[in-house]
């Protein structure tokens, strides 16, 4: 899942990049309003994390603008603790939840994780499809009730089947889900995270979907 980290603080911004990737997520981190929405326009993310005490451009301009814009992606908004005006201006202009820095890292997650469900309709943390069962809070996965054991690639790739069993995903999506600006991305590393997985989940868990991608079934 790819988000967008929005934070001119070199060192939150290093820190929460830091630790939603070790979460699986892959992460885009731009220090300015301006940057914020050039990047918005070029890519899909999942969610943005919005700082509002931005250079070129505030984070809440930068809100209102991408409302305006009818866009609905999830923003969670990030304020100095005596802003509160800032905060309940965020949460008008449509901001979807809050923290106030500093934040913990573990809080960060989960509100993410409620925003993303929220977003998803699903009431709990659990992806349950055949005999595989995913859980995003815990990150624990199972197969037939056993535990397995997913490093965060794998992770991320699996949830990104999960999210949408029976669509078939091309190398370049799951590459978009799985890595931000910054990675570095070995020509076939999707292939050898596929190849993992099945070595875990079965053989004919994930097919392939000759010339176009990749399919986990219903
Ligand atoms: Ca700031």
């Amino acid at each position: 899942m790819r988000v967008l980290l929005v934070e001119d603080d070199l060192m939150v911004g290093a820190a929460v990049r830091k630790g939603l990737r070790q979460d699986g997520f892959a992460v885009d981190w731009v220090q300015d309003g301006k940057a914020a929405e050039l990047a918005l326009q070029q890519e899909d993310y999942a969610l943005l994390l919005l700082d509002l005490g931005l250079p070129q451009k505030s984070g809440l301009a930068v809100l209102q603008s991408l409302r305006a814009q009818g866009n609905k992606i999830p923003v969670l908004i990030t304020t100095a603790r005596d802003a509160v005006a800032d905060r309940v201006a965020g949460l008008d202009a449509g901001a979807d939840d809050y923290l106030i820095k500093p934040f913990d890292l573990e809080e960060l997650s989960a509100r993410m994780r409620a925003l993303l469900r929220r977003q998803s309709g699903r009431a709990d943390s659990l992806i349950e499809v055949g005999d595989v069962v995913l859980n995003q809070a815990t990150h624990e996965v199972s197969l037939q009730g056993q535990p397995v054991n997913l490093s965060a690639r794998e992770f991320a790739l699996l949830r990104a089947f999960l999210d949408r069993p029976g669509v078939v995903l091309s190398r370049a999506q799951l590459e978009e889900k799985l890595y931000g600006w910054d990675d570095s991305i070995d020509s076939n590393a999707v292939e050898v995270h596929i190849h993992a997985l099945r070595k875990k989940l079965g053989s004919d868990f994930i097919k392939n979907v000759r010339g176009i991608g990749y399919l986990v079934s219903k």
